[in-house]
């Protein structure tokens, strides 16, 4: 690039340009040994029931952290791997962490909750992917109705046939599935229905939008009301203040997550009885935003 311009137009290799390339290089490189160097965590966020306040589930969210940088969100990097095909071991990865971490919570004595897992589409087209989640249960003892998929909208687009049947299969196996950041992606929730989804995560932009974007507000209760009559479950995702809360309270949305509740933390700083009240250590002085 440089070259074909000549020596003169060196400047436009800006040193921000550098460092950018620099980052996703060493990511690249570096990502090859992170599973062997144990390097990846999960974090877990919280999964508020809107009417009762209490906790409904968690969801587990990976992070690599990476000896030099630091924690390298997940959007740094899960594309790099679906490409390579390594999501695959890295999701079985999480799956088991993340449903053995349930089984001690509940160990532990704490009221039972969902686990919600991401699975990538890579990982759903996966021929081993149902005899997987299968041995993960068996093997973490986790009774199934504690876990949760989640797959984006994006998936819908995918072989139909093929997709309708790793739902029901999966679902025979007594776990429940979520659909995704949805309003993202070029799908009505009338062409959801088919394919017996429990719940639908309305994406949070569309919660960041509330009050403050008419066009957010009304999509928003509009995919409450619909997802309702379909017999789905509606989180919203990102709630971060009392206004979008009460909202969505306000719309009968059934669940929520958000920085607002809880920032996702490592399952140790998760103090105990998890509630919203109490799971939220950021806040611990504030009063429950439930009234
Ligand atoms: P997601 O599944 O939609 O997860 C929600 C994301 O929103 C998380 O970002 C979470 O930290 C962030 N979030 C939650 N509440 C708030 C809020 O109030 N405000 C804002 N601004 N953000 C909030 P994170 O952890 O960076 O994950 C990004 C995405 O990476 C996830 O989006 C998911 O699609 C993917 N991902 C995370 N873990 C896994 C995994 O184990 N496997 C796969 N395949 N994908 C994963
Ligand atoms: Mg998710
Ligand atoms: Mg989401
Ligand atoms: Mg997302």
């Amino acid at each position: 690039y440089t070259k074909k311009y000549g020596r003169n137009n060196y400047t436009i290799y800006t040193e921000e340009l550098d460092q950018k390339t620099t980052y996703k290089l060493t990511i690249e490189q570096d990502l090859k040994s992170a599973s062997q160097n144990q390097e990846f965590v999960l974090h877990y966020q919280p999964i508020t029931n809107l009417k009762t306040g209490e906790l409904s589930a968690m969801e587990a969210l990976v992070r690599w952290n990476h000896p030099e940088l630091g924690i390298v969100p997940p959007d740094h990097f899960i594309p790099i791997l679906e490409e390579s095909g390594q999501i695959v071991s890295l999701g079985k990865w999480v799956l088991e962490t993340a449903c053995a971490q349930n089984k001690t919570w509940q160990d532990e004595g704490a009221p039972p909750f969902k686990i919600c897992v991401n699975i990538s589409p890579i990982q759903l087209q996966h021929p081993n992917f149902i005899p997987m989640v299968k041995s993960v249960l068996e093997t973490t003892g986790l009774d199934a109705k504690w876990l949760e998929l989640e797959v984006t909208e994006s998936i819908l687009i995918e072989d139909m046939k093929r997709l309708k049947e790793c739902l029901t299969n999966l679902k025979e196996l007594g776990l429940s599935m979520s659909i995704d950041d949805f309003g993202t992606g070029y799908t009505s929730l009338s062409y959801l229905q088919q394919f017996s989804f429990d719940r639908v995560k309305i994406d949070r932009s569309f919660i960041q939008g509330i009050n403050t974007d008419s066009n957010s507000t009304a999509i928003t209760s509009t995919i409450i009301s619909l997802a309702h009559k379909l017999k789905m479950e509606v989180v919203a995702e990102g709630i971060e203040d009392e206004t979008q809360l009460a909202y969505l309270q306000e719309e009968n949305c059934d669940e929520g997550q958000g920085y607002y509740f809880s920032r996702p933390l490592p399952a140790e700083l998760h103090a105990f009885p998890l509630s919203h009240n109490t799971a939220n250590g950021l806040k611990k002085n504030k009063k429950p935003p439930l009234a």
